[in-house]
C-alpha cells in the first residue's frame, strides 16, 4: 500500500501556512489490511480509518457516484485498484486535490499548484455540482484566503450558481450546513463568505432574510454606508477584527433582519425593526439548528441592540428591565457578549470604525451596580417569596438611580 498526505495539509504547506490536521489517502489497500494494521474504522460503510496512535484520518482511495439527492445520495467505490488520480478528481477544488508522499513529491494532476499561484479557487471537475455542500465550502475557503488575494474562478462561480438554482441546496442537512457556516464565521474575513454566497445566489436560498437586507436604505446620519446589507457585512468584519466569539458573530449577522421587512414608504426609517426581526432570527436559528447560546444571543441582540446604543439615555427602570432580560446576575458572560455585539454594530459603519463606544463601560457599570445588591439583608428583614423578588428589584432600581446620577455628575 502507498500512503499520501492530501487536501488541506498539502495546500497549506505550499501556502506557507501552519498545518493543523492532516488527512491521508491510502492507495492499494483493502479494509482487511487496514484493520490488521490496527486502524480503527470510522463508519460502517465508509472506507475511512483512524490511525491507532496519531488518531489522524486515513481514507482508502475511492471513487464516488451520485445516486440520489442529498448527502446519502452517494455511492462509494473503494478498492485496491482505485488510483490516486481517480481519488483526487472527486475532490472539490484543485488546490485541495494535491497529494504528497513521504519525500514531499507532489502529485498534482489537476494543476492545484498553478491555481495556488494564480490565487484561484477552481473546481476540479464537473462532478463538483454533485454535492451542494461545496457551495458553502468554496465560500468558506474564499473567506479564509481572501487576505492572500484568492477569488473564486468565474467558471466555478457559474457552477455554484447552477447548484443554487437547482434546489439541491435545500437538501443539505442543518448539521452539515451549520458546520460550514460556523467555521466560515470564525475566519478572518467572514463577510467574504456572505458575499460569495450572495454572488452565486445561494444566499437567497440559505438565508433569504439576510439577502433581503441588500438594497434597503438606512438614515445616512447614523449609517453613512446607507445600505443595510453593506452595514451587516461591516459589522461582521468588525467582529472578526476584534476576535469576537462565534456567538457574537452570529448575533452580528442577524441583528438587523427586521429592516428587511420595513415597507418601502417608511424607508429609510425602520420603526420597531428590533421587534419585527425576532421571528426572522428565530427562523434562521432553527433552519440551521444553531447551538443554543448562538440562538439566544442572536434573539437578545436583535431585540435590544438599540437599547445598547442608547444606554446613557435610558431611564433607570428601562436599564433594570434590560439587565433582567439578560439575567445578568446569573449570566454575566452573555451580557458581555451583548455589549460586544452592540459595539461591533456601532463600528460597522462607514467612516466610524474607530469611534469610541462609551456605552460599553456604562452598561458594565450598570450591571455591577445592580449585581451589588445583597439579598441577605432583605432575608433578614423577613422578605419571602414574591415579596422578596419585589424587594430585590426595588433595591436594584435604587442602585441604578444612584449609578446614573454618579455617572452624569
Ligand atoms: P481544512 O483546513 O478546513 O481542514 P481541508 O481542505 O483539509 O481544509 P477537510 O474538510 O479536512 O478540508 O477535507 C479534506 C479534503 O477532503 C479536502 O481538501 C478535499 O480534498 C476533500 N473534501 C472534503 N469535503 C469535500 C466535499 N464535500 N467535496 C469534495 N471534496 C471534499
Ligand atoms: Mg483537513
Amino acid at each position: 500500500m502507498r500512503i499520501y498526505k492530501v487536501g488541506g495539509a498539502v495546500r497549506d504547506r505550499l501556502l506557507g501556512k501552519p498545518v493543523t490536521d492532516i488527512d491521508w489517502v491510502v492507495v492499494g489497500a483493502t479494509t482487511e489490511e487496514m484493520l490488521a494494521k490496527g486502524f480503527r474504522p470510522v463508519g460502517a460503510d465508509f472506507p475511512v480509518f483512524l490511525h491507532p496512535k496519531s488518531g489522524e484520518e486515513y481514507a482508502l482511495a475511492r471513487t464516488e457516484r451520485k445516486s440520489g439527492r442529498g448527502y446519502g445520495g452517494f455511492t462509494f467505490h473503494a478498492s485496491p485498484e482505485v488510483t490516486l488520480e481517480e481519488d483526487l478528481i472527486r475532490r472539490d477544488l484543485t488546490i485541495n486535490a494535491m497529494a504528497e508522499d513521504d519525500q514531499q513529491n507532489l502529485t498534482d494532476p489537476y494543476h492545484g499548484q498553478r491555481d495556488l499561484e494564480a490565487r484561484l479557487l477552481r473546481h476540479v471537475s464537473p462532478a463538483f455540482a454533485e454535492d451542494p455542500l461545496r457551495v458553502l465550502r468554496v465560500a468558506r475557503f474564499a473567506a479564509r484566503y481572501a487576505a492572500l488575494g484568492f477569488t473564486v474562478a468565474p467558471e466555478t462561480l457559474e457552477l455554484m450558481r447552477q447548484l443554487s438554482a437547482s434546489g439541491e441546496l435545500e437538501a443539505l442537512t442543518p448539521e452539515r450546513s451549520w458546520k460550514e457556516i460556523s467555521r466560515a464565521l470564525m475566519e478572518d474575513q467572514p463577510q467574504v463568505f456572505i458575499e460569495v454566497l450572495r454572488a452565486c445566489d445561494a444566499l437567497k436560498v440559505l438565508m433569504p432574510e439576510v439577502d433581503a437586507l441588500f438594497g434597503v436604505p438606512q438614515p445616512p446620519a447614523h449609517h453613512p454606508e446607507i445600505d443595510t446589507g453593506v452595514h451587516t457585512l461591516s459589522v461582521l468584519q468588525q467582529a472578526a477584527m476584534h476576535k469576537q466569539s462565534l456567538t457574537v458573530r452570529w448575533a452580528c449577522l442577524l441583528h438587523d433582519l427586521g429592516k428587511g421587512l420595513t415597507p418601502e414608504e417608511e424607508w429609510p426609517q425602520h420603526i420597531a425593526h428590533e421587534f419585527k426581526g425576532l421571528k426572522l432570527i428565530k427562523a434562521v436559528n432553527e433552519r440551521f439548528k444553531a447551538p443554543r447560546d448562538c440562538q439566544e444571543l442572536a434573539l437578545l441582540v436583535g431585540e435590544y441592540h438599540t437599547h445598547g446604543h442608547r444606554a446613557l439615555e435610558l431611564k433607570p427602570s428601562t436599564l433594570l428591565e434590560l439587565l433582567q432580560s439578560f439575567d445578568v446576575y446569573r449570566r454575566p458572560q452573555r451580557f458581555e457578549e451583548f455589549i460586544a455585539a452592540c459595539e461591533m454594530d456601532a463600528r460597522g459603519r462607514k467612516g466610524l470604525e474607530e469611534r469610541s463606544y462609551p456605552q460599553a463601560d456604562y452598561l458594565r457599570g450598570a450591571a455591577t451596580a445592580a449585581r451589588s445588591v445583597a439579598v441577605q439583608p432583605l432575608l433578614e428583614k423577613g422578605f419571602k417569596g414574591p415579596e422578596l423578588g419585589e424587594a430585590i428589584k426595588r433595591e436594584r432600581l435604587k442602585a441604578l438611580k444612584a449609578y446614573k446620577e454618579a455617572a452624569s455628575a
